[in-house]
Protein backbone atom coordinates (compact mmCIF):
# COMPACT_ATOMS: atom_id res chain seq x y z
CA UNK A 1 0.00 0.00 0.00
CA UNK A 2 1.32 3.69 -0.96
CA UNK A 3 3.29 4.95 1.96
CA UNK A 4 5.24 8.40 2.78
CA UNK A 5 8.79 7.66 2.62
CA UNK A 6 11.94 9.82 3.36
CA UNK A 7 14.76 7.65 2.50
CA UNK A 8 18.30 8.81 3.57
CA UNK A 9 20.81 7.36 1.08
CA UNK A 10 24.22 7.83 2.92
CA UNK A 11 26.70 6.56 0.10
CA UNK A 12 30.38 6.06 0.76
CA UNK A 13 30.06 7.86 3.63
CA UNK A 14 30.07 7.82 8.11
CA UNK A 15 32.24 5.57 9.85
CA UNK A 16 31.20 3.73 12.06
CA UNK A 17 31.79 5.97 14.95
CA UNK A 18 29.86 8.69 12.36
CA UNK A 19 27.38 6.32 11.93
CA UNK A 20 26.33 5.68 15.71
CA UNK A 21 26.81 9.82 16.32
CA UNK A 22 24.37 10.50 13.61
CA UNK A 23 21.50 7.56 13.92
CA UNK A 24 21.78 8.68 17.94
CA UNK A 25 20.60 12.65 16.47
CA UNK A 26 18.32 11.21 14.04
CA UNK A 27 16.72 9.47 17.08
CA UNK A 28 16.79 12.42 18.77
CA UNK A 29 15.50 15.00 15.82
CA UNK A 30 13.54 12.98 13.51
CA UNK A 31 9.59 14.13 13.91
CA UNK A 32 7.03 11.67 14.52
CA UNK A 33 4.36 11.83 11.47
CA UNK A 34 3.21 9.59 9.05
CA UNK A 35 6.23 9.50 7.36
CA UNK A 36 8.27 5.89 7.35
CA UNK A 37 11.96 6.59 7.67
CA UNK A 38 14.64 5.10 5.56
CA UNK A 39 18.49 5.20 6.18
CA UNK A 40 21.04 3.66 3.91
CA UNK A 41 24.31 3.22 5.32
CA UNK A 42 27.54 1.55 4.50
CA UNK A 43 27.52 -2.58 4.24
CA UNK A 44 30.07 -2.28 6.85
CA UNK A 45 27.89 -0.58 9.23
CA UNK A 46 24.74 -2.11 8.46
CA UNK A 47 24.32 -4.55 11.42
CA UNK A 48 25.38 -1.51 14.07
CA UNK A 49 22.94 0.10 12.29
CA UNK A 50 20.07 -2.11 12.98
CA UNK A 51 20.99 -2.78 16.36
CA UNK A 52 21.03 1.21 17.59
CA UNK A 53 17.58 1.78 15.80
CA UNK A 54 16.17 -1.35 17.27
CA UNK A 55 12.88 -0.61 18.74
CA UNK A 56 12.35 2.87 16.80
CA UNK A 57 10.91 3.76 13.39
CA UNK A 58 13.94 4.08 11.66
CA UNK A 59 14.15 0.92 9.13
CA UNK A 60 18.15 0.07 8.26
CA UNK A 61 18.20 -0.76 4.58
CA UNK A 62 20.81 -1.40 1.92
CA UNK A 63 22.35 0.34 -1.03
CA UNK A 64 23.39 -2.50 -3.03
CA UNK A 65 23.50 -6.16 -3.11
CA UNK A 66 24.17 -9.10 -6.07
CA UNK A 67 21.64 -11.11 -7.33
CA UNK A 68 23.36 -14.41 -6.91
CA UNK A 69 22.95 -16.40 -3.65
CA UNK A 70 26.21 -17.28 -2.76
CA UNK A 71 29.18 -18.15 -4.61
CA UNK A 72 32.78 -17.06 -6.21
CA UNK A 73 31.69 -12.95 -6.32
CA UNK A 74 34.54 -11.46 -4.52
CA UNK A 75 33.49 -8.14 -2.89
CA UNK A 76 29.64 -8.61 -3.18
CA UNK A 77 26.62 -9.35 -0.13
CA UNK A 78 23.31 -11.69 -1.11
CA UNK A 79 20.33 -11.24 -0.18
CA UNK A 80 20.89 -14.10 2.64
CA UNK A 81 23.50 -12.18 3.91
CA UNK A 82 21.52 -8.95 4.12
CA UNK A 83 18.53 -10.44 5.88
CA UNK A 84 20.57 -12.48 8.44
CA UNK A 85 21.31 -9.30 9.77
CA UNK A 86 17.88 -7.76 9.91
CA UNK A 87 17.43 -5.98 6.67
CA UNK A 88 14.56 -6.22 4.68
CA UNK A 89 14.85 -3.42 1.67
CA UNK A 90 17.57 -2.59 -0.72
CA UNK A 91 17.97 0.08 -2.85
CA UNK A 92 19.01 -1.23 -6.52
CA UNK A 93 19.78 0.96 -9.55
CA UNK A 94 21.18 3.81 -8.06
CA UNK A 95 22.53 6.30 -10.53
CA UNK A 96 26.12 5.87 -9.26
CA UNK A 97 25.95 2.33 -9.61
CA UNK A 98 24.67 2.86 -13.33
CA UNK A 99 27.74 5.51 -14.01
CA UNK A 100 30.43 4.12 -12.17
CA UNK A 101 29.86 0.60 -11.83
CA UNK A 102 28.56 -0.06 -15.32
CA UNK A 103 24.79 -1.77 -14.07
CA UNK A 104 22.60 -1.86 -16.65
CA UNK A 105 18.84 -2.83 -16.95
CA UNK A 106 19.32 -6.17 -17.84
CA UNK A 107 21.78 -7.05 -14.38
CA UNK A 108 19.26 -5.00 -12.60
CA UNK A 109 16.03 -6.60 -13.92
CA UNK A 110 18.04 -9.55 -12.33
CA UNK A 111 18.90 -7.74 -8.87
CA UNK A 112 15.41 -7.11 -8.42
CA UNK A 113 13.74 -10.49 -9.16
CA UNK A 114 16.61 -11.88 -6.19
CA UNK A 115 15.32 -9.44 -3.97
CA UNK A 116 12.04 -9.99 -4.47
CA UNK A 117 12.40 -13.92 -4.71
CA UNK A 118 13.62 -13.27 -1.31
CA UNK A 119 11.12 -11.65 -0.11
CA UNK A 120 13.05 -8.22 -0.01
CA UNK A 121 10.98 -5.10 -0.58
CA UNK A 122 13.18 -3.13 -3.41
CA UNK A 123 13.75 0.44 -3.59
CA UNK A 124 14.52 1.05 -7.45
CA UNK A 125 16.29 4.19 -8.73
CA UNK A 126 16.11 5.16 -12.21
CA UNK A 127 15.93 8.96 -14.17
CA UNK A 128 17.19 10.78 -17.38
CA UNK A 129 20.32 12.17 -17.56
CA UNK A 130 20.44 16.18 -18.88
CA UNK A 131 20.81 15.32 -22.63
CA UNK A 132 17.94 13.15 -22.71
CA UNK A 133 15.56 15.74 -20.78
CA UNK A 134 17.24 18.44 -23.36
CA UNK A 135 16.48 16.35 -26.15
CA UNK A 136 12.93 15.51 -24.94
CA UNK A 137 13.71 12.47 -24.62
CA UNK A 138 13.38 11.86 -20.62
CA UNK A 139 9.50 10.40 -20.88
CA UNK A 140 10.92 7.82 -23.40
CA UNK A 141 14.04 7.25 -21.02
CA UNK A 142 12.23 6.43 -17.89
CA UNK A 143 9.64 4.65 -19.56
CA UNK A 144 12.47 1.94 -20.78
CA UNK A 145 14.44 1.74 -17.41
CA UNK A 146 10.79 1.20 -16.00
CA UNK A 147 10.17 -1.81 -19.05
CA UNK A 148 13.88 -3.48 -19.17
CA UNK A 149 13.85 -3.92 -15.10
CA UNK A 150 10.85 -4.75 -13.83
CA UNK A 151 7.80 -5.32 -16.08
CA UNK A 152 8.77 -8.90 -16.72
CA UNK A 153 7.68 -8.77 -13.00
CA UNK A 154 4.53 -10.96 -12.21
CA UNK A 155 1.66 -8.14 -10.54
CA UNK A 156 1.84 -9.97 -7.38
CA UNK A 157 5.79 -8.79 -7.06
CA UNK A 158 4.83 -5.18 -7.12
CA UNK A 159 3.80 -4.44 -3.33
CA UNK A 160 7.35 -4.93 -2.46
CA UNK A 161 8.57 -2.18 -4.82
CA UNK A 162 8.72 1.30 -4.04
CA UNK A 163 9.73 3.25 -7.01
CA UNK A 164 12.42 6.61 -6.75
CA UNK A 165 12.34 9.41 -9.50
CA UNK A 166 16.06 10.73 -9.69
CA UNK A 167 16.80 12.94 -12.71
CA UNK A 168 20.30 11.84 -13.21
CA UNK A 169 20.98 15.94 -13.86
CA UNK A 170 19.81 16.62 -9.97
CA UNK A 171 21.62 14.52 -7.99
CA UNK A 172 24.13 16.27 -5.62
CA UNK A 173 23.81 19.17 -8.46
CA UNK A 174 22.17 21.49 -5.75
CA UNK A 175 19.76 21.88 -8.93
CA UNK A 176 16.31 20.55 -7.84
CA UNK A 177 13.59 19.40 -10.61
CA UNK A 178 10.37 21.65 -9.92
CA UNK A 179 8.05 20.05 -8.49
CA UNK A 180 5.61 20.63 -11.49
CA UNK A 181 8.51 18.27 -13.35
CA UNK A 182 8.46 16.02 -10.66
CA UNK A 183 4.85 16.01 -10.49
CA UNK A 184 4.54 15.54 -14.47
CA UNK A 185 7.12 12.99 -14.28
CA UNK A 186 5.48 10.76 -11.85
CA UNK A 187 2.17 10.61 -12.89
CA UNK A 188 3.60 8.87 -16.36
CA UNK A 189 5.30 6.44 -14.00
CA UNK A 190 2.03 5.82 -12.62
CA UNK A 191 0.35 6.07 -16.10
CA UNK A 192 3.12 3.73 -17.94
CA UNK A 193 2.63 1.46 -14.93
CA UNK A 194 -1.42 1.25 -15.16
CA UNK A 195 -1.13 0.64 -19.08
CA UNK A 196 1.38 -2.50 -18.48
CA UNK A 197 -0.39 -4.07 -15.38
CA UNK A 198 -3.61 -2.28 -13.58
CA UNK A 199 -4.36 1.43 -12.14
CA UNK A 200 -4.32 -0.46 -8.90
CA UNK A 201 -0.95 -1.11 -8.86
CA UNK A 202 -0.44 1.84 -10.11
CA UNK A 203 -2.13 3.93 -7.73
CA UNK A 204 -0.61 1.71 -4.63
CA UNK A 205 2.91 1.95 -5.44
CA UNK A 206 5.11 4.55 -3.48
CA UNK A 207 7.21 6.73 -5.89
CA UNK A 208 9.83 8.65 -4.53
CA UNK A 209 11.75 11.80 -6.02
CA UNK A 210 15.68 12.45 -5.35
CA UNK A 211 17.81 14.89 -6.48
CA UNK A 212 18.98 17.86 -4.45
CA UNK A 213 16.31 17.80 -2.09
CA UNK A 214 16.26 19.95 0.83
CA UNK A 215 14.60 21.25 4.04
CA UNK A 216 13.60 24.43 1.58
CA UNK A 217 11.88 22.40 -1.14
CA UNK A 218 10.29 19.46 0.69
CA UNK A 219 7.50 20.56 1.17
CA UNK A 220 6.69 22.05 -1.95
CA UNK A 221 7.95 18.78 -3.77
CA UNK A 222 5.85 16.61 -1.57
CA UNK A 223 2.69 18.20 -1.83
CA UNK A 224 2.08 17.06 -5.51
CA UNK A 225 -0.24 14.54 -5.76
CA UNK A 226 2.01 11.88 -7.41
CA UNK A 227 5.16 12.30 -5.01
CA UNK A 228 5.23 9.87 -2.09
CA UNK A 229 8.34 11.52 -0.58
CA UNK A 230 11.80 11.39 -0.82
CA UNK A 231 15.11 10.05 -1.65
CA UNK A 232 17.86 11.92 -0.08
CA UNK A 233 22.00 12.03 -0.46
CA UNK A 234 23.94 15.02 0.85
CA UNK A 235 21.29 16.11 3.25
CA UNK A 236 20.56 12.81 4.74
CA UNK A 237 24.25 12.78 6.68
CA UNK A 238 23.14 15.85 8.47
CA UNK A 239 20.07 14.78 11.22
CA UNK A 240 19.11 18.47 11.22
CA UNK A 241 18.54 18.52 7.91
CA UNK A 242 17.37 15.07 6.85
CA UNK A 243 14.76 15.69 10.34
CA UNK A 244 13.92 19.08 8.35
CA UNK A 245 12.48 17.38 5.20
CA UNK A 246 10.93 14.73 7.22
CA UNK A 247 9.18 17.16 8.95
CA UNK A 248 7.57 18.23 5.48
CA UNK A 249 5.00 15.76 6.36
CA UNK A 250 3.57 16.86 9.71
C1 LIG B 1 20.81 10.52 -4.35
O1 LIG B 1 22.01 10.26 -4.45
O2 LIG B 1 19.98 9.60 -4.41
C2 LIG B 1 20.42 11.89 -4.17
C3 LIG B 1 19.18 12.20 -4.38
O3 LIG B 1 21.43 12.76 -3.81
P1 LIG B 1 21.25 14.31 -3.44
O4 LIG B 1 20.07 14.40 -2.50
O5 LIG B 1 22.53 14.69 -2.78
O6 LIG B 1 20.99 15.04 -4.72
Amino acid sequence: MRKNIVAGNWKMNMNQEQTVQLIEDLKKALPSNDASIMIAPTFVNLAKAVELTKGTSIEVVAQNMHFEASGAFTGEISADMLKNIGIKTVILGHSERRAYFGETDDLLAKKVTAAIENQMQVVFCFGEELEDRKSDQHFDVVGAQLKNALFELPASAWSQLILAYEPVWAIGTGETASAEQAQEMHAFIRKTIADQYDSTIADHVSVLYGGSVKPTNASEIFSKPDVDGGLIGGASLKAEDFSGIAVAFS
